[in-house]
């Protein structure tokens, strides 16, 4: 899922104030946003409070389903037509793509009232951790299905660098090192460890991504 934060309220209230929007909507998502409890019933209501102790009014609020879903939050938009016409602006509680959708389906300014911060697995509730920054070429297969470019805290694709002591992780030292955590799994296993993996190609990881599953299904394809 994707992990986002609070935006910092002064940035907020700044860009409101750029446009002199004295009227907003809320609209939060349904979805990651709000699993992070960034963006969901809970926020856009504490987010309400906020704007309205501001002097700001709040005209309506809605908590998309899956907020990215651009058919889905046009649906939403329409049924909020006239809250969203008599406001000045739009703050969104979802990530950037979240935000991106709801400019595309309303003509209003657009605001992200949070930040996007990782792709993040969730450890356990409310504990979510970065495993995989989709880079488009993925070493899972070798390194016993532990991300090194994600998870050692310098992106090496090959380590142990030369500040791990004693299996441990000299930045995050409490934790073990990747390295050395790949290899005694691969070790359990019975695997063979790969030798030094072959730089990535970025090339693979081009933006903007873009996959078309029907095109796919048709012969054709995505990136
Ligand atoms: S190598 Fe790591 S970053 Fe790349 S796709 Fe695999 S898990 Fe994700
Ligand atoms: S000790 Fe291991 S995990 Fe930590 S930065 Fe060095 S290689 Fe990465």
């Amino acid at each position: 899922m994707i992990i986002t934060r609070p935006r910092e309220w002064e940035r907020i209230r700044d860009d409101l104030d750029q446009i002199g929007a004295r009227a907003v909507f809320i609209m939060g998502c349904g979805q990651c946003a709000t699993v992070a409890h960034t963006g969901g019933e809970e926020e856009v209501l504490r987010t309400t409070a906020l704007l309205e102790r501001d002097g700001r009014k709040v005209t309506g609020w809605a908590v998309g389903e899956v907020t990215c879903h651009l058919g889905g939050t046009r649906l939403d938009a329409r049924k909020h037509a006239d809250e969203i016409a008599a406001s000045d602006a739009i703050l969104v509680l979802a990530c950037g793509a979240g935000v991106q959708t709801m400019a595309d389906a309303v003509a209003k300014p657009v605001y992200p009232g949070l930040e996007s911060v990782f792709l993040g697995n969730v450890v356990r509730h409310g504990v979510f951790e970065e495993r995989c920054q989709m880079c488009g070429e993925c070493v899972l297969d070798k390194t016993a299905g532990i991300c090194p470019v994600t998870t050692c805290p310098k992106g090496l694709l090959n380590g142990p660098c030369g500040g791990m002591w004693d299996g441990k992780c000299e930045v995050l030292r409490d934790r073990e090192c990747v390295h050395v955590k790949i290899r005694r799994r691969l070790a359990e296993q019975g695997r063979p460890v790969p030798g030094v993996l072959p730089p990535k190609d970025y090339s693979k990881k081009l933006k903007p991504g873009s996959v078309n599953v029907r095109e796919s299904r048709a012969g054709g394809g995505g990136r």
